[in-house]
């Protein structure tokens, strides 16, 4: 059975005219079938770009891609009201099967205030409930960041933010969610399961140092586990440091085969029926 990447940012490739349609078809070779383009552009300006990039590139021995649209925690500054309409527009679109990724990041120095990261979020979970599809989340904690993140973000954690903010604003439209490039602990993981997510594994579950991420992907039951790229970002190893494309999603849903003991085969029928109950617009 071919595989699904859960995340990829499409728009991302551009180095020469050709190089999206040859990294589609590389994916397709390496049996990748269908990709999940990630609408997050560089900003709400950019974010229709993937949903673009999924209505055009079709044909024999491409992917079927399908698009999200959100806006980055990085970005919330940036989630205007006419951002937020535009955004609503463009989810609105059958090809447009999730709101994301979207969440709370305060490892980088740079990015906006918690308060204004959480009012994006909660936002855009609105409006992912009123379109009645998944949010594709985004987490990363100040734990490992510079001791100016950690001097700006003082002692919140991401994490417990993200899962009261979830309780209270998207628990209860009984709707699901993913939580993209899982990177939390085994506990974060439970969490997740406990409030309908998914956890989708990224090129950094074959690192060295991901040990808390690998048991995290031992302990979730199959049904709720997917794969992902993050291409360009976080190739995963052999090719770690390279610039990833979809195509290397194999070498994660290896690892993650390994981990749980069984066959690649099982992983690819796994994760693609989690997919497709997922996102019944892509059945
Ligand atoms: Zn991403």
């Amino acid at each position: 059975m071919p595989l699904i990447d859960s995340h990829a940012h499409l728009d991302f490739y551009m180095e020469t005219p050709q190089d999206r349609d040859e990294v589609l078809r590389r994916a397709y070779a390496a049996g990748v079938h269908t990709i999940l383009a990630i609408g997050i552009g560089e900003g709400p300006a950019t974010m229709h770009q993937a949903l673009e990039i999924a209505r055009s590139a079709t044909g024999a021995g491409l992917p079927a891609l399908y698009a999200s649209v959100g806006i980055h925690p990085q970005e919330a500054v940036q989630a205007t009201a006419e951002a937020l309409t535009e955004l609503t527009r463009l989810a609105a679109d059958s090809r447009c099967i999730a709101i994301g990724e979207i969440g709370l990041d305060y490892y980088h120095v740079d990015n906006p205030e918690p308060a204004v990261q959480q009012q994006a979020f909660v936002a855009q979970m609105k409006i992912a409930a009123e379109v009645q599809k998944p949010i594709l989340i985004h987490c990363r904690t100040s734990e490992l960041a510079t001791p100016e993140a950690k001097s700006k973000f003082g002692s919140a954690d991401a994490w417990e933010d993200l899962l009261a903010l979830i309780a209270t604003h998207w628990t209860p439209h009984h709707l699901a969610g993913v939580m993209h490039c899982f990177s939390g602990t085994v506990d974060q993981g439970r969490r997740s399961l406990d409030a309908g997510f998914y956890l989708s594994f990224a090129g950094n579950l074959t690192y060295p140092k991901s040990q808390t991420i690998r048991d995290a992907a031992v302990m979730a039951p199959s049904d709720r586990i997917l794969v992902e790229t993050d291409a360009p970002f976080l190739a995963p190893i052999p090719h770690r440091g390279q610039r990833n494309e979809p195509a290397l999603v194999v070498h994660t849903a290896g690892t993650l085969a390994a981990l749980r003991g069984i066959s690649i085969e099982e992983l690819e029928t796994v994760t693609t029926e989690n997919f497709h109950r997922l996102f019944p617009a892509t059945a």
